[in-house]
């Protein structure tokens, strides 16, 4: 929503609601019911569509576990169906754009791509119409509609059986995120007497929550105060591309850089690959993947070293020993980073009135944990924490996330599947043993509303609705601000979907198991104060202004200075891999749409398709040029893709984006390009189980000529000169 100036509004909470006002008091003061019966009139009535008038409503986007506020334009629209073989036209009320809620804390009114994106999730010709049931073969993603009592006694009878013969291998796999979903999800599990529900996720950060925890005693991820510090060391977090929570830190780097008239903030970013946030900064560090430990140690050292360190009573005892045995020549080297080039920046941190070092895995290594760890303790030598422009204690989260990622484990002896937004088959390689263990389970049932990855391996699909018409309730990932970004459904469901909600309550009743059934309402009000439910709703979330406290004390969380482990003979497999998050697909989640096809790589400037990142010194050797379809292959499989001969990618380091190579996901994402994740080793990080994404050597061979590979912007320089 621009504003006079093509910024955003600023907009108060009176004004806005009175933007929603026309429509939404119908749709708050029935509350949020659990039939369809009662949801019904919450949706915008038919006669308060004006032709060519807008109407905005709140929303939450779960393209990521971020959890934006958006707010959604809707217009009249018509819809055309058919009724025993006659075409009928209605008028409906249809989703026209989005944008951040600018009430919302965390989207500030702004949102990425993908947030802007999610209207073509709704109305995608691919969305399933009803309830599913396997017809064919396990894994063929043959399916036959089904009627939803039909698909509700077969679950119940299949759920049922595995209960009294073991609840404990009742597997509930979901995203990471934190909300009302999650909890519905949770106390099934509890009527179920199963085992809580396990995150499928490869982009929640538990490493980075985990060790917060450790450090801090904070449950929930830290938040840097970007836009008040004066100086950043970012290491291995990509926060301006995919990491915590991409909006929130991106609009905290504007007023970084730009916000304070006497400040400029300055960023050193060291990281293993030319990141979005690499690409930002004042100056790179390109480390070699997994030395983050050691490049810390270093960091920590020269600070102690050069008395810079000017909190450094306060770091636990091992820690500092940690620090002042590290050998910054012999750990810089390892790193492939230059001695000078790291004093200065360190040194400039160390002298900065506002210092502040952010420390993550985008790419999780088997050693992420001890990287994390060591960050925070610079930061606490730094002395910045809960400090403005340091980093701030979460704020203590209405509903607690899923925290296993123990997922090959869980699955390994499961008999009943459940997977409610994850994608397992596509997340994890083929070395995990995640496909066997689908086909091996008696029962897999999934929720999904495409036919993706790990649905095509389901007995059943009982589809939910799309976000926009659903009620939720969502805690943003990174938060200092106790509250959540909520919604009511206000449009009507496009097809014969039902909320999992509803689905699970349907379950449990046909079980005669006692469920608790979860609304927004429920959450929202031990919450909302002095507002009433009402008046949360209508401004689409609650955020209090009370701020977390700071950890009251440091814990002695011990690390290890050491390289990650790479599976994969060094002589045999001879370059390093690493699949990443990609800015328009996310952790592959983004690329059944096609205005995410579209958008180009911001590496490569490719369009529907990802290509594979060399470094031109291996790309020179292997004499590949851009575009030529090469090999990737490791221990554990084998991928073809396009080759990018980046400049900017580390000699010996291999990057390639996630997004592509699903067996199934409609019709502009399936059998596309490769799955860079699918060659992986079976490698996961010690204290969290999370699967390690960076740690898995190939070797890259030719294989073929430049095809069908289309980038965006015209070819490099180099490249047409080749050419010529
Ligand atoms: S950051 Fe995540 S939640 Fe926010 S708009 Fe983007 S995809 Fe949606």
């Amino acid at each position: 929503m621009a504003g006079p100036e093509g910024g955003p509004i600023n907009m108060d909470r009176r004004v806005f609601f009175r933007i929603l006002s026309a429509t939404s008091a119908g749709a708050l003061t029935t509350g949020c019911g659990t039939s369809v019966g009662k949801l019904m009139p919450l949706l915008v009535p038919e006669r308060e569509l004006v032709p060519g008038e807008e109407q905005w409503h709140p929303a939450v986007c779960t393209s990521c576990s971020a959890g934006c506020g958006t707010i959604a334009r809707i217009m009249e629209g018509e819809r055309v169906t058919t009724d025993e073989g006659e075409q009928v036209r209605e008028r409906v009320a249809a989703v026209k754009k989005m944008e951040g809620n600018p009430l919302d804390p965390i989207s500030g009114g702004r949102l990425c791509a993908r947030g802007q994106a999610v209207v073509q999730a709704l109305y995608h010709p691919d969305r399933l119409r009803g309830p599913m049931q396997r017809s064919g073969d396990r894994g063929s993603g043959q399916f036959a509609a089904t009627s939803w009592d039909a698909a509700i006694a077969s679950a119940s009878e299949k759920i049922a059986k595995a209960r009294a013969a073991d609840p404990g291998k009742i597997v509930i796999l979901s995203s990471g995120a934190a909300s009302t979903r999650s909890l519905a999800l949770d106390r099934f599990a509890m009527a179920l007497k199963a085992p809580a529900p396990i995150a499928c996720s490869i982009t929640d950060h538990p490493v980075e929550r985990k060790a917060a925890q450790m450090v801090f005693g904070w449950v929930g991820q830290p938040v840097y105060d970007l836009a008040n510090a004066q100086f950043v060391l970012g290491v291995g977090a990509d926060f301006l591309g995919g990491w915590a929570s991409p909006v929130y830190y991106a609009r905290q780097y504007g007023a970084f850089r730009q916000g304070r008239p006497e400040v400029r903030g300055r960023l050193v970013q060291a990281e293993s690959r030319l990141s979005i946030t690499a690409s930002a900064a004042d100056r790179w560090l390109p480390l070699r993947p997994g030395t983050e430990p050691q490049f810390l140690a270093a960091a920590g050292r020269i600070l102690l070293d050069s008395k810079l360190a000017r909190n450094a009573k306060d770091i636990p005892k091992a820690a500092a020993d940690a620090f002042r045995a590290a050998d910054v020549k012999t750990l810089l080297a390892a790193c492939g980073l230059d001695d000078k080039r790291v004093r200065e920046a360190v040194r400039q941190l160390g002298e900065s009135p506002g210092p502040l070092v952010i420390g993550g895995a985008s790419v999780v290594h088997g050693n992420s944990f001890d990287a994390v760890i060591a960050s925070h303790y610079i930061n606490v030598m730094l002395g910045n924490i809960g400090k403005p422009g340091g980093i701030l204690a979460p704020a203590k989260q209405a509903i607690a996330p899923p925290e296993n990622y123990r997922v090959a484990e869980a699955l390994a002896h499961a008999q009943v599947v459940l997977i409610d937004g994850a994608n397992p088959a596509y997340l994890f390689p083929k070395s995990s043993g995640m496909e066997d263990a689908l086909k091996r389970a008696e029962t897999v049932i999934s929720f999904g509303s495409f036919l993706d990855d790990s649905s095509a391996w389901a007995d059943l699909i009982l589809p939910d609705h799309d976000a926009l018409e659903s009620e939720m309730a969502v805690v943003p990932a990174v938060s200092t601000r106790v509250g959540m970004a909520a919604a009511t459904p206000f449009i009507r469901p496009l097809y014969d979907t039902r909320a999992v909600e509803r689905t699970l309550a349907e379950i449990a009743e046909k079980m005669q198991v006692s469920y608790d059934g979860v609304s927004v309402r429920e959450v929202i009000e031990p919450l909302a104060g002095e507002l009433t439910v009402d008046d949360v709703l209508h401004q689409g979330g609650f955020w209090d202004d009370a701020v977390a406290a700071p950890a009251p004390h440091i814990a002695d969380a011990k690390f290890e200075v050491a390289s990650s482990a790479m599976a994969g003979d060094a002589a045999q497999f001879p370059l390093e891999f690493q699949p990443y998050a990609s800015l328009q697909h996310h952790d592959g989640s983004g690329s059944s749409l096609p205005w995410m096809q579209e958008l180009p790589d911001p590496v490569s400037s490719s369009i529907w398709g990802l290509p594979v990142e060399l470094d031109p010194k291996t790309a020179a050797a292997l004499r590949v040029a851009n575009g030529d379809i090469v090999r990737v292959e490791s221990a554990h499989g084998s991928i073809d893709a396009p080759a990018y001969v980046h400049p900017g990618a580390i000699p010996g380091v291999v990057s390639m984006p996630i997004g592509d190579g699903h067996t199934h996901y409609g019709r502009y994402a399936s059998a596309r390009g490769a799955n860079p994740l699918s060659i992986l080793a079976p490698a996961y990080e010690k204290s969290t189980g999370a699967l390690v994404m960076g740690g898995t050597r190939v070797k890259v061979s030719r294989v073929g000529d430049r095809r069908q590979w289309i980038q965006f912007s015209t070819p490099d320089r180099e490249e047409r000169d080749i050419h010529r």
